[in-house]
């Protein structure tokens, strides 16, 4: 049987990757060896490393004053990495609150500054809403502003882009990097951990303004290190190199695709047809007021919880894995990445309304 993997992270590969990834698990690139078996020093993993940040930087249309790292450490340890790079003399940061995310992303930084809380979340038609950037209020005193602009968990999600003058802006995209073109010089880092709409778990990509780096906290771990990582290519310690070559595997396959605008469309297309099933349902709900909903993650429930079970339940005796929302949250939760199809989400409905008819 099929199988439709619906999980948040880590999620869904495109097929074709992996089976090019099957096909050349033993032999790499004529070396007689696995990629996983070589030297990152030597000249076939460079190239591979080199080829993925020059795939990733033109799809994503990084500007030459931008370093693309790829660390190790997931975005967790990235929430230490960002105060401890660039605080510089200040003490304070602003994190605006929208979700589990950002919330973990400000206790983290309150090891190191003071995080200060910006609250964003409102009601829209009594929906779970989130306030526009005109309205977010700023300290003057922050080194930096803090947000995610898309919260996994809760299917919240930013679409507006930054322009708060000469604010430096940080943005947590680990749950929709790729996912359609953003202006990367709006930013002063984007992180995110690859194991959504990028690769395997394992590596984390930073992307940083040059002026940025060496401000550095002198305790600062070498390895999250921006300025030194940035130095050594992303290799002052041993890189994950299997996760980095397939993700210039998927970096490839975006392109082959017709690039962001191409997976922005794909991704609407998917999300629309699935908020419009539910939407259209007396059976099933969705939180989200629609200027925020998340085009990633889709969370949804049933009536009650018990149904939510029977349904996660079945759902993966139908086939359908990665289901079931998170535990925080409960109920169901649909992740769509790049490498989900709409015929995976058609699948997906038709599997909601057969459900529900055995509900009656
Ligand atoms: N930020 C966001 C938005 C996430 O979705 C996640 C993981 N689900 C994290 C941070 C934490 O990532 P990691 O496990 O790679 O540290």
């Amino acid at each position: 049987m099929k199988t439709y993997n619906f999980s948040a992270g880590p999620a869904i590969l495109p097929a074709d990757v992996l089976k090019q990834a099957q096909t050349e698990l033993l032999d790499w690139n004529h070396t007689g060896a696995s990629v996983m078996e070589l030297s990152h020093r030597g000249k076939e993993f460079d190239a591979c490393a080199i080829e993925a940040t020059q795939n990733l930087r033109s799809i994503l249309n990084v500007p030459n004053n931008y370093k693309i790292l790829f660390l190790q450490g997931g975005a967790r340890a990235q929430f230490a990495a960002v105060p401890l790079n660039i605080l510089g003399g200040k003490r304070a940061a602003d994190y605006i609150d929208s979700g589990y995310w950002s919330q973990c992303a400000a206790d983290e930084a309150d090891k190191y500054c003071q995080a200060n809380r910006v609250d964003i979340k409102t009601k829209h038609d009594g929906k779970v809403a989130l306030k526009p950037m005109a309205n977010w209020q700023l300290n003057q005193d922050a080194a930096y502003v803090h947000y995610c602009p898309n919260e996994t968990i809760d299917g919240l999600a930013i679409f507006e882009e930054p322009n708060f003058a000469d604010k430096i802006v940080v943005a947590d995209y680990s749950s929709c990097i790729l996912s359609k073109p953003i202006d990367v010089s709006r930013y002063g880092i984007i992180y995110a951990g690859a194991q959504k709409n990028i690769g395997p778990s394992g590596i984390t990509i930073v992307i940083v303004r040059e002026d940025l780096l060496g401000k550095s906290h002198t305790a600062l771990p070498s390895v999250l290190d921006y300025a030194i990582e940035s130095k050594h290519d992303s290799m002052f310690n041993t890189p994950p190199t299997f996760a980095w070559y397939l993700s210039g595997l998927v970096f490839k396959w975006i392109k082959q695709l017709g690039g962001l605008a191409a997976m922005e469309q794909r991704n609407l297309q998917k999300a629309t047809t699935l908020y419009q099933y539910i939407d259209g349902s007396d059976f099933y709900q969705n939180h989200i007021a629609k200027p925020n909903r998340s085009i990633m993650n889709v969370p949804f429930v049933s009536p009650n919880e018990e149904i939510d079970k029977c349904f996660v339940a079945q759902a993966t005796k139908a086939g359908i894995i990665g289901i079931k929302g998170h535990r925080i949250v409960g109920g169901m939760r649909a992740s769509i990445y790049n490498a989900m199809d709409l015929d995976g989400v058609n699948y997906l409905i038709d599997f909601m309304r057969h459900f529900e008819k055995t509900q009656g």
